[in-house]
C-alpha cells in the first residue's frame, strides 16, 4: 500500500516535470522564432549616397544602429568633401600621422595600385576636381588644364612609414578614397552586426551590396544588379551568402556637355573619363574592401585586361561586366549563382 502512494506521488512528480519542460521548451522555441522574425532596419545619408541596413534576430535594433554610427563616423574621416575629415587634412598638410583606419585604407590601396599597375590610384583628387566631381560646377578640363595636375596623379610618390604610420605627399598631389570606402565602410559596418551575434542581414551602401550570413529562412540572398539605363529588368541578379556585390557605373555619376556624357571613373594615365569598352563591373568577394577597389580599377581597365586579371586573382573574387556593345560577362564561380534573362558569356578559368 504504502509503496504504491509513494509510487504514484512519484509518477505524479515525473508527469509535472515533463509538464513543466514542455511548457519551457515551448517558451524557448517561441522566443526563438521571434527572435529569429525581429527585423530592424536603419537608412542614412552617408558617403554621398543613400545607404540601408536591415538585420534580422535578437539584437537587432542595437546593431543596425551601431552599424549605422560607424558608417556616419567613417564618412567623417574619409569624406574629400569636410574641411574637418582626416583625408582632408592630410590633403592640406601633405603630412599626417594616420589613424588605424586611414593607414589600413592606404595600405589596402597601395596594394591595389601595384595588382592593376595603376588603373586603381587614390591619388586622383585633383583630377576629381578638375572635372567639378568634387564640387557642384561641373567642367570639361582643357588638355593644358589636365597636363597641369596629371603629374602628381601618382601613388608610387606617396612615402608612407607603416611602422609608425606617416605619411607624406607631394605638394601637388591629394588623395581621394572614393573608389574604395563604401567597401570598407560595409566590411566595419558587418564586422560590427555580427558582433552583436546575428546571423542574417543585409546593407545596401548606395549599390555597394553586403550580405551577412543567409536570409532567415536559409535561403541565399539575391542581389540584383541594375541596368546602366535604370531599366527593369536586372542585369541580372547574383545568390550570396557572406559576401560583398559591388558595382561601378559610368552611369552612376556623370554630366552632360554638348551631347557627351562626362562619368566619375578617371583613367590615371589621361585624367580622362575611362573610356575602355565597359560599362558597368560587378565584383562578388568575401572582402568588400578589394570589391570596391577592384570595381573601380576593372572598369578603367577595360574588358580584355579585366578578364585577364580575373584569370590572375580568380580564387579572390568573381565579376560580372556588361560592355558597350551589351555584351554581358560572367566569371566561372558565378555560374550556379546568376541568372538573367539575357544572353550572357559564362568566362572560364584557364586550366
Ligand atoms: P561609386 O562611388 O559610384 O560606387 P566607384 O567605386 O567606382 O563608384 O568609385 C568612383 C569614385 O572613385 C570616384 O568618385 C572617385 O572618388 C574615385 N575614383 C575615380 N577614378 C578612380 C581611379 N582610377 N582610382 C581610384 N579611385 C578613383
Ligand atoms: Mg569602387
Amino acid at each position: 500500500m504504502e509503496n504504491n502512494r509513494v509510487m504514484k506521488q512519484k509518477y505524479k512528480k515525473n508527469i509535472a516535470t515533463a509538464a513543466l519542460i514542455f511548457f519551457v521548451g515551448i517558451v524557448c522555441i517561441t522566443i526563438f522564432q521571434n527572435n529569429k522574425k525581429r527585423q530592424a532596419t536603419q537608412s542614412l545619408f552617408a558617403m554621398d549616397t543613400y545607404m540601408e541596413i536591415t538585420a534580422y534576430g535578437k539584437n537587432s535594433e542595437v546593431a543596425v544602429a551601431a552599424a549605422a554610427a560607424e558608417l556616419q563616423r567613417l564618412d567623417a574621416l574619409l569624406s574629400t568633401g569636410s574641411n574637418t575629415s582626416e583625408v582632408t587634412r592630410i590633403n592640406q598638410q601633405k603630412t599626417a600621422n594616420l589613424s588605424d583606419d586611414t593607414a589600413y585604407l592606404l595600405e589596402r590601396s597601395q596594394q591595389i595600385y601595384q595588382d592593376t599597375q595603376g588603373a586603381f590610384d587614390i591619388t586622383i583628387y585633383p583630377i576629381m576636381k578638375l572635372w567639378g566631381f568634387a564640387g557642384d560646377t561641373f567642367h570639361v578640363p582643357t588638355q593644358k588644364e589636365l597636363d597641369a595636375v596629371l603629374p602628381g596623379v601618382d601613388m608610387s610618390v606617396l612615402c608612407y612609414q607603416k611602422e609608425n604610420k606617416t605619411l607624406t605627399i607631394p605638394e601637388a598631389s591629394a588623395m581621394d578614397f572614393g573608389g574604395i570606402a563604401k567597401g570598407y565602410a560595409s566590411d566595419r559596418a558587418a564586422e560590427i552586426i555580427k558582433n552583436y551575434g546575428i546571423e542574417s542581414a543585409i546593407m545596401n551602401l548606395g549599390g555597394n551590396v553586403r550580405a551577412i550570413g543567409t536570409k532567415t529562412d536559409g535561403s541565399l540572398w539575391r542581389v540584383g544588379i541594375r541596368t546602366p539605363d535604370g531599366s527593369q529588368p536586372y542585369l541580372g541578379t547574383i545568390s550570396v551568402k557572406d559576401k560583398a556585390v559591388i558595382t561601378s557605373g559610368g552611369y552612376e555619376r556623370y554630366f552632360e556637355e554638348n551631347g557627351i556624357v562626362y562619368h566619375h571613373i578617371i583613367d590615371p594615365k589621361t585624367g580622362k573619363p575611362a573610356q575602355n569598352g565597359l560599362v558597368s563591373v560587378t565584383i562578388v568577394c568575401e572582402d568588400g574592401t578589394t570589391a570596391d577597389g577592384l570595381s573601380t580599377a576593372l572598369y578603367v581597365m577595360g574588358t580584355e585586361k579585366a578578364l585577364t586579371f580575373w584569370q590572375q586573382y580568380n580564387q579572390v573574387f568573381d565579376a560580372v561586366l556588361l560592355d558597350e556593345e551589351g555584351n554581358l560577362y560572367v566569371t566561372e564561380g558565378l555560374q550556379e549563382v546568376f541568372s538573367s534573362e539575357r544572353d550572357y558569356k559564362i568566362y572560364r578559368r584557364e586550366k
